[in-house]
This record gives structure tokens, C-alpha cells and sequence, in this order.
């Protein structure tokens, strides 16, 4: 059967690649997808996984972007009430770094520049009665603040995208490298290949946007106009993975001497996720890695703060990813602009080229992309908007609602521990049900890899959710990695291995390392 020709062609399965992707379908575009690894493998899985204002962006001047950033805050909780949930965070005041008059005048801003019904405002703490004082350092810290941001699954955020647009039509390759693209007959010609054996295949679409975000000039090179400058700053950032450092569910935002902030998160339970390093990288983002020095320096600003010291021994797993920022000229990497950029050139048929962005402002950069497309197809009429209040897949539930969904998933699956309930909830929200089937009891999810991942849930992954190896598993759609054996781990590999070979879609040659 001949390819058909798409509406839209989008490189790059990232968070704005599938954001764009779902807002097209939904505005009835026909759209194409290639993603050359994993959805989410590059920096959509390596964030510190905030959706926030960015309070330190107010001291850059950023008001656009904050301001924004701070509505999308209640839109995409919303839109994903079981992805997104709302974060408290602490700001202990550190004596001689930036004075208190400065930190209140910031968190007065934030409470008031982007919309906030449902988030509580800032607060002052007396750090020496309020439970968030009690694992900082004793004497150090009087007095701190708390204000609202939320917080996401980063790796789900996207495939729920790449879901949801697949569910309205979407065609969404994995393992697919985009090679080459050229403008032919009033239209794009791109030449993808499947990266598992290598077979090349061409695609014709309408519009093209390269949404490959560190690598978005390495597309470039493959396009036929090239630009005369290079405007991509790429900006490593390394997390560190600890036991759990305090009790509470709130988090730290911890000032360094240095000026940079960094933060201290709760994290799937018995965890805490420290970070992020900011250091300009070079090379193949594919390969960013968390150095020596970056875990030292992340332990020693969290020991800054905390009564018992961080070390190397308290790091169970470290992570790391590089932000493809729109150079803007600023000298440190700390200070380079986190505003996204998007490049039009409608020289024949339109291409979008997409710098920066963060994973907060992915729907409203998306919105951007198609208001900007729209007049290349005017027989379409589109609905503008839509995504601020569709909610996600598994979403259609407000808010205030999640407990309610636990309750109601452990009435129907009563073997379930409230933990496991928790996060199958926050997971899968209302698509819990198609994870688990019928089960009543525990044997029906068949085999357990480990920790209670179940052989129901990661059938549903490769079914529903692209998954193609472990890595995809424990590490993306899941964070099993902090719990499974090397040895588990590699057994799970074997079974997806097994069950793609049974269905014809064969072994994935690419593996990518946590
Ligand atoms: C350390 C760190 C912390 C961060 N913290 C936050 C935070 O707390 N809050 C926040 O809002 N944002 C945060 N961000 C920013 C955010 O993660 C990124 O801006 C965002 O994920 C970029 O998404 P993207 O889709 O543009 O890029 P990516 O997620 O990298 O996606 C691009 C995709 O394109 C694919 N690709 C590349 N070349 C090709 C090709 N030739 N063919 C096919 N596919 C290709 C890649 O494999 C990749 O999956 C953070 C980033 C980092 C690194």
C-alpha cells in the first residue's frame, strides 16, 4: 500500500515533539511521528520534573515565560490529575545569600503574575517549630518560606501525549531516525529509517517540525537550508537519586553559594531526587552522564542544608540529560534564557524548528506551533486551544479527586496495598482498570518481576505504551529500576524480547543505559 501523505511530520518523540503531535491530531491534522530511540530517552526523562514558574527566572528578567509557566501549573494538573500532583516548597533563608526582603519580593510576584485558583499562596515558616525544619541543620536556619509549583512524571507526561494522539489517529514510530529531508513537489520528503535492521522508508507530508531537542541541529544538517549561525546552547544536568533524606511531603529549594538553586524532592517513596547540576556540554547528549564531580557537588550543596551529611554511599541511582536551550548570548549557563524560540520558514512547504522550551511551558509551545501552521492549511478548520481542557488519557477526573480514585481502584482490586493502589493511580489514573483486567487476586497479573511489577502491567506497556525493552520499563514508564536486581532486570529484557518476537515485531536492537 502506498505511504499516505501526511498533514504534519514531527521529529523527535520528546515531551514537545508529542505535545504538538497530540495538539495537531486533535485540530484534525494527519500526523507522522519518529522518535529514533525510546519516547522520552532524551532530555523528557532527565528533568527535575517541576512544572513551575521558575522563581529564579524572575531575577533574569523572564516575566513572559514565568508568567506562563505559572498558569500552566493548575492547567496541566487539570488536564492530569493523576501525573501531576501539587508540590509544597521550602525556602530556607540562608544568611548571607540573597536577603529576605529579595526572596519575598520574588515569591510576592509569583503568587501574582500567572493564574492560581486551587494553590495555596506563600507562607512564612518558623523553621524552628515547623516539622520542615527538623532535618536541616540545627541553629542554621530561622526562618523559611513556602510557596506552590507542581510536580510530573516527565517520561509518562510524554507517552500520555504520544497516547492520546496515536488514539486520535496519530501514526507515532519509535526506533525510527529521521535521515534526510527535502522539499519535493510541494511537499516534504523524509527519509526515516528503522533503527533495528536498519530499512529505510520515505514519508510525505504537508509541514514539517524538527522538535529533536539537543539534537535539533544535528537535524538541521540533514535538512536542505541551513542556517548561518548556530543557536542551540546545550546544557548538561546531572540528578542524584539518595535514600530518603526527610519524612515529609514537602520539598527544599536549596540556594547556592554559587547563586545557582537546586532541589531536594521527594521521591517515589523511600527516595529523595537532588538536583541539578548546569554545565555547558559538548558531544552527543545521547551520552551525558553524571560525573564524579557532579555527585560530589550535588552532595556537598545538599549537606549545606541537611543536619546529617550526603555522601557518595547514600546515592542509590544518578541521572542526567542535557537542556537544548536557545542561545541568547548570556555567559553563564545558569543564566542562558529556558524561553523557547520557534524558527518558521515557509520557503515552500512550512518547517517549524523548535529551540529550548521545558517540559512545563510543552502545551503552550505546542499551541504556538500549530496557531503558527494554521494558515498552511486553510480547508481545515482547526480548534485552537483545545488541549487546556481535554484531559490527558486516564485523566478525566478533577483534582481534588485522586484519593477517591485509590479508594474506588482497591474496592475492585481488593489485593492491592494502598501503595501499590497509590501508584498504579497515579500511573495509569482511570486506565488502571485496563492494566489490571478483571484480577481479583494477585495471581491473576501472572508472573511478579520484582516489587510487585507484574506481568499484566508490563503487557500493557508493550500493547499500549511503546515499551520495548527493560530499559523502556524500569526506567521511563516506571521507576522499578530503584527496586529490581541487575538480575531481575535482565530477566525482565528476556520476556520483552520474547513477547515481540511472538507477535512479529522482533527484538529491539537498541538498549539504552539508565
Ligand atoms: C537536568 C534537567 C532538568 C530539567 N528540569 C526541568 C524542570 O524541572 N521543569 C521543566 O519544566 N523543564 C525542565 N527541564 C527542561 C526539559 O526537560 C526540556 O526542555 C524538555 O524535555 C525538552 O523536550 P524536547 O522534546 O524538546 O527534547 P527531548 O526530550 O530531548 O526530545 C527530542 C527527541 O528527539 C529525538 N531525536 C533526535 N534526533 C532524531 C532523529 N534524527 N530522528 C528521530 N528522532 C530524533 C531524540 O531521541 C529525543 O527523544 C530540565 C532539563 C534538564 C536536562
Amino acid at each position: 500500500m502506498p505511504e499516505p501523505v501526511y498533514d504534519l511530520a514531527i521529529i523527535g518523540g520528546g515531551v514537545n515533539g508529542c505535545g504538538v503531535a497530540r495538539d495537531a491530531t486533535g485540530r484534525g491534522l494527519s500526523v507522522y511521528l519518529c522518535e529514533q530511540g525510546d519516547l522520552a530517552s532524551g532530555a523528557s526523562s532527565a528533568a527535575t520534573k517541576l512544572i513551575h514558574g521558575g522563581l529564579r527566572y524572575l531575577e533574569y528578567g523572564e516575566f513572559r515565560l514565568v508568567r506562563e509557566a505559572l498558569s500552566e501549573r493548575e492547567t496541566l494538573w487539570r488536564i492530569a490529575p493523576h501525573l501531576v500532583r501539587p508540590l509544597r516548597l521550602v525556602l530556607p533563608h540562608h544568611q548571607g545569600l540573597r536577603p529576605a526582603w529579595l526572596l519575598r519580593l520574588g515569591l510576592f510576584l509569583y503568587d501574582h503574575l500567572g493564574r492560581r485558583k486551587l494553590l495555596p499562596p506563600t507562607a512564612t515558616l518558623d523553621l524552628k517549630r515547623d516539622p520542615a525544619g527538623t532535618p536541616l541543620k540545627r541553629g542554621s536556619f530561622a526562618v523559611g518560606f513556602e510557596f506552590s509549583d507542581c510536580w510530573v512524571d516527565d517520561a509518562r507526561l510524554v507517552v500520555l501525549n504520544a497516547l492520546d494522539a496515536h488514539v486520535a489517529g496519530a501514526r507515532i514510530e519509535t526506533r525510527t531516525k529521521a535521515l534526510a529531508a527535502e522539499r519535493a513537489a510541494g511537499r516534504w520528503r523524509l527519509t526515516v529509517a528503522d533503527t533495528r535492521d536498519g530499512t529505510a522508508r520515505t514519508i510525505l507530508a504537508r509541514a514539517l517540525v524538527n522538535a529533536a531537542g539537543p539534537w535539533v541541529e544535528d537535524v538541521e544538517a540533514r535538512l536542505p537550508a541551513r542556517p548561518s549561525r548556530d543557536r542551540l546552547r546545550l546544557v548538561q544536568g546531572s540528578h542524584i537519586v539518595t535514600r530518603k533524606l526527610f519524612d515529609h511531603g514537602r520539598a527544599y529549594i536549596l540556594q547556592n553559594a554559587d547563586k545557582r538553586v537546586m532541589f531536594a524532592i521527594p521521591y517515589e517513596g523511600d527516595f529523595t531526587l537532588v538536583g541539578a547540576t548546569e554545565l555547558d556540554y559538548a558531544g552527543d547528549p545521547a551520552k551525558a552522564a553524571a560525573s564524579p564531580a557532579e555527585i560530589d557537588y550535588l552532595c556537598a550543596a545538599a549537606s549545606e542544608y541537611f543536619a546529617q551529611a550526603v555522601t557518595r554511599e547514600d546515592v542509590v541511582w544518578t541521572f542526567s540529560g542535557v537542556r537544548p536551550l536557545y542561545d541568547d548570548g548570556a555567559s553563564a549557563a545558569s543564566a542562558a534564557t529556558r524561553d523557547y524560540m520557534l524558527e518558521f520558514d515557509d520557503d515552500g512547504p512550512p518547517l517549524i524548528t523548535i529551540f529550548g522550551g521545558k517540559i512545563t511551558t510543552y502545551r503552550r509551545l505546542a499551541e504556538h506551533v500549530l496557531d503558527k501552521l494554521e494558515p498552511a492549511f486553510p480547508l481545515i478548520a482547526m480548534r485552537r486551544g483545545w488541549t487546556a481542557s481535554a484531559p490527558l488519557p486516564g485523566g478525566a477526573f478533577p483534582p481534588t479527586e485522586l484519593k477517591a480514585q485509590v479508594e474506588a481502584l482497591k474496592l475492585r482490586h481488593p489485593f492491592l496495598s494502598e501503595d501499590e493502589a497509590l501508584r498504579l493511580t497515579r500511573a495509569y489514573g482511570l486506565r488502571a482498570d485496563e492494566v489490571l483486567g478483571e484480577a481479583r487476586e494477585r495471581p491473576a497479573l501472572g508472573r511478579d518481576f520484582g516489587a510487585g511489577l507484574s506481568e499484566r502491567e508490563v503487557d500493557y506497556l508493550i500493547r499500549t505504551e511503546w515499551a520495548e525493552c527493560a530499559e523502556d520499563v524500569v526506567s521511563r514508564r516506571t521507576k522499578f529500576g530503584l527496586r529490581l536486581t541487575a538480575d531481575e532486570i535482565a530477566a525482565l529484557d528476556r520476556f520483552i524480547a520474547g513477547r515481540l518476537a511472538a507477535s512479529g515485531r522482533g527484538v529491539s536492537a537498541q538498549r539504552t543505559s539508565a
